[in-house]
């Protein structure tokens, strides 16, 4: 089997599904592995992503997992490290972006190159810009973005060499815009100037795709590569690879439909809305009856799955606790917000993995969270990516012993993504 040459390391599990999305888009087979695998890749990729849940972990263990993740990836055959992060540079004054690029740096030093590696959260067709180093949120800077109050990594300097250089030891340098529209020589002559003057990682301007497209080039041979999802549309073709319909194939789709969301996000609300109005079978989870029911020794997914079971043969059908804010709120305040959250996550996982055993094998689920609950729930750890259905949301396919012999297909879809018809969407492009 051909060794991947790309070995990414994303510092979430949506964000690794958006990587993973572009990088099949622009012609590369994807693996995505949820964690860092025990086993060898179980299939045959040009690029796997390991997603990891170290945005916001202490720095120390950030970079434990991120080096762990790096020694995997090499053992698999990589010859190019992809560092992914959030496109809104999400973190702190201590990390964890600076310090797992210097680890793995660190850990890279002995390779050509591996003194100098880049940084951009840059993706202009999803209105994230870099102009003379500052990230821009469509027509703002970062910190009037809203991200300047996030309540975990509240980002309130737009610029990012003053940001990222708070975070390493290694001098960080520019390479602005009118180095890269000048292209690849430019790029590359730029990068040994900053060499010379003692920099070590460079942040990148992109104010079109284009920049990403005359970037790529200059990052052939690079051994680490530290972006948004936005820098991999350019790395492909440094592998002889072109966008193909070949790349995002996948198993042919067998089984039953269903839909699981635990997304109380606008988009999602509008995508559970349209599902019902347009006449499909759908049932609501309340928390507070999860919690009732529990407390009568009694289960409400079973009470879910009993009411699914014989609507599935008829075509999809949606389990929701999808809610509007005041709904939310009102629950949040009566359970708290993580025994909340929690509960309905572990509440929709059984309902998932209780579908599966009920013959589903085309499943979407809705919310970040919600899919890392689901997908441990089906003892998934590895995912080809497949076709795009809407932006930064692929199907996938997944080997799962509760699906045994076909594996699911299955689509994880993070709150504010897809159009209001996804949920029906999805399975007619599946077909
Ligand atoms: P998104 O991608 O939209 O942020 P997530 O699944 O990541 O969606 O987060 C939604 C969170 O809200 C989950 O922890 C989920 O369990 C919780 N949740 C879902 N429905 C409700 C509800 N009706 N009341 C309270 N919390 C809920």
């Amino acid at each position: 089997m051909k060794q991947p040459v790309l070995g990414c390391i994303a510092d979430d599990f949506t964000g690794a599904t958006d990587l993973a999305n572009n990088l099949v888009r622009a012609g590369m087979r994807v693996v995505q592995a949820i964690g860092v695998p025990a086993q060898a890749l179980d299939a045959a990729a040009d690029a796997v992503v390991v997603a990891l849940k170290s945005r916001t972990l202490p720095v120390a263990q950030a970079v434990e997992q991120s080096l762990s993740a790096l020694r995997w990836l090499q053992a698999q055959g990589v010859q190019q490290v992809y560092f992914k992060y959030c496109s809104t540079f999400d973190s702190t004054e201590q990390g964890n972006i600076g310090p797992v690029t210097e680890a793995l740096m660190d850990a890279l030093a002995a390779q050509p190159g591996g003194d100098f590696s880049i940084a951009t959260p840059a993706f202009p067709d999803n209105q994230r810009t870099v102009f003379k180093g500052h990230l821009f949120v469509g027509d703002v800077l970062l910190n009037e973005s809203g991200m300047q109050n996030h309540p975990l990594t509240p980002m309130t300097d737009a610029n990012l060499v003053r940001v990222l250089q708070r975070q390493c030891r290694r001098k960080v340098g520019l390479i602005d815009y009118k180095v890269v529209a000048q292209g690849e020589a430019a790029i590359r002559q730029r990068i040994a100037e900053l060499r010379a003057q003692g920099v070590g990682v460079a942040v990148v301007d992109a104010i079109s795709n284009d920049d990403l497209l005359r970037l790529g080039p200059a990052l052939k041979g690079m051994p680490l590569v530290t972006a948004g999802s936005g820098v991999a549309i350019g790395l492909p073709a440094n592998f002889g690879l072109a966008p193909s319909s070949a790349a995002s194939e996948l198993p042919p789709a067998t089984g039953l439909q269903a839909v699981v969301s635990g997304s109380c996000s606008v988009a999602t609300n509008r995508q559970v809305l349209n599902f019902i109005q347009s006449g499909r079978p759908a049932l609501a989870i309340d928390p507070l009856r999860i919690v009732a029911k529990e407390a009568a020794g009694e289960d409400l997914a079973a009470e879910a799955l009993a009411w699914a079971e014989p609507l599935l043969e008829q075509g999809p059908v949606l389990v929701y606790s999808s809610a509007d804010p005041a709904t939310v709120k009102s629950v949040q305040g009566q359970l708290g917000v993580d025994a909340a959250g929690a509960l309905v996550e572990r509440t929709l996982a059984a309902i998932a993995r209780g579908l599966v055993a009920r013959g589903v094998r085309q499943l979407v689920v809705a919310g970040g969270e919600t899919s890392g609950a689901c997908v441990q729930a089906l003892n998934i750890t590895q995912m080809k990516i497949g076709p795009q259905i809407d932006p930064g949301v692929p199907w996938c396919h997944a080997h799962s012993d509760m699906a045994p012999g076909t594996g699911l297909h299955l689509t994880l879809k993070s709150g504010n993504f897809g159009t209001d018809d996804f949920f029906g969407k999805a399975f007619t492009r599946l077909a």
